[in-house]
């Protein structure tokens, strides 16, 4: 591996957000520069959501070759930008911008890389009806990217019906063959899926990163022939999960999809396949710290 040395043929990308203290992405990408060993940097900006167009302006003449896009700029970032694929268009929002020719293009890797999450082991999402579980930002990627994969059969289980509803009819819209429906999170008996299907489980909430929270889902309605994934990376492993566990369910955790979003970026920007076992072990490393023998 060789040291890295930032030179004038380095090239440069980042991720921006406010705030982007969080962000595990710059840990990952440098990571995979490193193993590859390319001399680029990435760095994590703060960019407040008034200076948002001036940052993205500023793109192309400081020399980016390719940027991430964090809460809360992924819907707000798209007018500044000269082409948005399809992918970012069916969900409205944007995590990767690749600059082309001096073009900036949008794309969206979240729900591809939630798929790649689940391929990866095994799961098919196409044989599965699938329970959703909120309809925010990521909600809506990984719903979208989900019908694109097959997915037949739909319910959002959210805590505003009337949200539910929106999102409902914008996924009904883009997928008229599904069937899809929206159920509140406060109802008290299971959610019919109407036919003998295994369920995928999905937690798109913030509940279960607050040790007080409750579980999005009650444990005695999940089956043991499920696959449960819950969205959040922090912890590893949620109640939510563990829940799963108990009822010998299969899960998946929200890691894969930190992932595999980041390995989709990297291979729009440089056309490489990145080395995901790396950047999988900074991810590791950026969460719990180095391992003993480091
Ligand atoms: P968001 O846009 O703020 O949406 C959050 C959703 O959760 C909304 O539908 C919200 O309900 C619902 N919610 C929030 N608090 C709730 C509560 N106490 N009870 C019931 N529902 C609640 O956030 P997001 O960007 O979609 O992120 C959602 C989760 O996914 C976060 O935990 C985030 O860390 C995780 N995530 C993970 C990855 C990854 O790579 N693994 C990527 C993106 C996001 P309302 O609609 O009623 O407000």
């Amino acid at each position: 591996m060789t040291a890295f040395k930032y030179t004038g043929q380095s090239k440069l990308y980042g991720i921006f957000g406010h705030p982007i203290q969080h962000s595990l992405s710059p840990q990952m990408h440098q990571a995979a520069f490193k193993d590859l060993g390319l001399q680029n940097l990435y760095l994590p900006f703060d960019v407040h959501p008034k200076l948002l167009k001036k940052a993205v302006d500023a793109l192309i003449p400081l020399g980016f070759h390719g940027l991430n896009i964090t809460i809360p700029h992924k819907e707000t970032v798209m007018p500044f930008l000269d082409q948005i694929d399809r992918e970012a268009t069916r969900i409205g929002a944007v995590n990767t911008i690749e600059v082309r020719s001096g073009r900036l293009i949008g794309h969206n890797t979240d729900g591809k890389g939630f798929i790649t999450s689940l391929n990866e082991e095994n799961v098919d999402p196409a044989a599965l009806a699938v329970i959703l579980i909120g309809a925010g930002g990521a909600a809506k990627g990984v719903a979208v990217s989900l019908l694109s994969a097959g997915v037949s059969k739909m319910t959002l289980l959210v805590r505003q019906v009337n949200k539910g509803e929106t999102l409902g009819k914008q996924l009904q819209a883009l997928s008229p063959r599904s069937d899809i429906s929206v159920r509140g999170m406060q109802e008290k008996k299971p959610p019919p899926m109407g036919d003998n299907r295994p369920v995928l489980l999905i937690n798109a909430t913030p509940l279960g990163m607050h040790e007080d929270d409750p579980l999005p889902f009650p444990e005695e309605w999940i089956k043991a022939d499920w696959v449960v994934s819950d969205l959040i990376y922090r912890p590893h492993e949620t109640p939510l999960l563990l829940s799963a566990k108990n009822k010998g369910a299969k899960t998946v955790s929200g890691m894969g999809m930190l992932l595999h979003q980041g390995a989709l970026s990297f291979e729009i920007w440089t056309g490489i396949k990145p080395p995901t076992k790396v950047m999988h072990k900074a991810l590791l490393k950026g969460l719990f710290g180095p391992t003993p023998t480091e």
